[in-house]
């Protein structure tokens, strides 16, 4: 039995498909602050399987004893507070949530003696790199507190795989995950304003937001617009059973990227996802967005060597699957 914990949010429901769909028995420990208990009812009706679900808060040492006196035998860690903006107004929420939940977790791991971890980290570790491709040994540089507390628990995790030899981790940089399940039935649903570019396009695309704006064109870009590495979900999904794998077989912490190793402009998704849509979506040029760097892509080599893993999915069957499901779902899960 594999052990996600925010197996409920976006990027978690598409991993439970998949391990669902792999034969995987999934434990779901979540509570719902950002994400919706349809997702797995959905989840459970893709993969035409049963979910076990325990509803609690990752900071509750009881609830965790109770995932693991299942019989767990590796946990994959999502659950954590993810929006950059808002770690700066909230920061001891994000160290609570991202830095105690994670320590918490391992430590009631070690009191059911689970020593498998993949834990879900961010590019947003590199801060804004002197050069890409970005390396899994370039210079760590967060320059918020979401990235701190990402850093702070790679770095714990780090002393914790030195400490006791029996501890299998990996931990996984995501770049930019984008799209949604090609069935439109588990997808990004944020709350509010989406604070991303292509949930932000996809609800210009279905009317709900007047235009797009395009938080800068003078970048030293070829179209002026910032560039980013976006990862199809479902191949981020992907690059969690190849980590599942690859632990059993290591003896130390792994570091890896998981991106496609190629960016993308602002412009280049817009007009992606208008060929998606099928109509043109307004947009209008403002001023950078504080704190954003121009471009950055990782090198998803590691990935390849050391897991087998490699991004399969382009840009458009993002934006295509993206936007199937802001149609069949304008209101998210509801
Ligand atoms: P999400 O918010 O959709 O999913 C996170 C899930 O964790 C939600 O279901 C939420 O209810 C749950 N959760 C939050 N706090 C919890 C707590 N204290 N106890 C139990 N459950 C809790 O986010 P996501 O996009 O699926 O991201 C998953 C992970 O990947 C996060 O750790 C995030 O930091 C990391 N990540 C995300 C991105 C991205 O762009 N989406 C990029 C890099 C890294
Ligand atoms: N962006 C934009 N308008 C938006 C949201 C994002 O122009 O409403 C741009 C942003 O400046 C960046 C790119 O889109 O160049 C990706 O932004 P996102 O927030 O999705 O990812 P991040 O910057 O966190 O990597």
């Amino acid at each position: 039995m594999i052990l996600v914990t925010g197996g409920a949010g976006y990027i978690g429901s598409h991993i439970c498909v998949q391990l669902l769909q792999a034969g995987h028995e999934v434990l779901v420990l979540d509570n719902f602050s950002n994400s919706k208990p349809e997702a797995l009812r959905r989840v459970e009706c893709i993969a035409g399987k049963k979910i076990h679900l325990l509803e609690g808060d990752i900071r509750d040492s009881t609830i965790l004893d109770r995932a693991l006196s299942h019989p767990v035998r590796a946990v994959i860690h999502l659950a954590g507070l993810k929006a950059v903006g808002e770690s700066v107004n909230k920061p001891v929420d994000y160290y609570s949530v991202n830095v105690t939940g994670t320590l918490n977790l391992i430590q009631a791991m070690q009191r059911h003696q689970v020593y498998q971890l993949v834990f879900s980290s961010s590019a947003t570790v590199y801060g804004t790199p002197e050069t890409v491709p970005i390396k899994e040994d370039t210079p760590l540089h967060p320059e918020s507190p979401y990235g701190r507390s990402k850093w702070m628990a790679e770095q714990i995790l780090h002393d914790l795989s030195l400490s006791v030899a029996n501890w299998k981790i990996v931990v996984l940089r995501y770049f930019n995950p984008v799209g949604a399940h090609p069935s439109g039935l588990i997808g990004e649903d944020p709350s509010g304003v989406p604070n991303n570019l292509m949930p932000y396009i996809s609800q210009v695309a279905s009317g709900k937001r007047p235009l797009l704006q395009i938080y800068g064109n003078d970048y030293p870009t070829p179209d002026g617009t910032g560039i980013r590495d976006y990862i199809h979900v479902e191949d981020l999904a992907a690059g969690h059973l190849a980590a599942l794998t690859a632990l059993k077989h290591s003896n130390e912490l792994l570091t890896i990227n998981l991106g496609t190793g190629h960016g993308h402009s602002v412009m280049e998704v817009l007009n992606a996802y208008e060929s998606a849509c099928g109509s043109k979506l307004s947009y209008q040029i403002s001023a950078r967005r504080p704190g954003d760097v121009a471009f950055y892509w990782a090198d998803p080599s590691q990935a390849t060597k050391i897991l087998g893993w490699t991004a399969r999915k382009d840009l458009q069957s993002m934006c295509n699957d993206s936007w199937r499901w802001q149609k069949l779902n304008p209101n998210g899960f509801c």
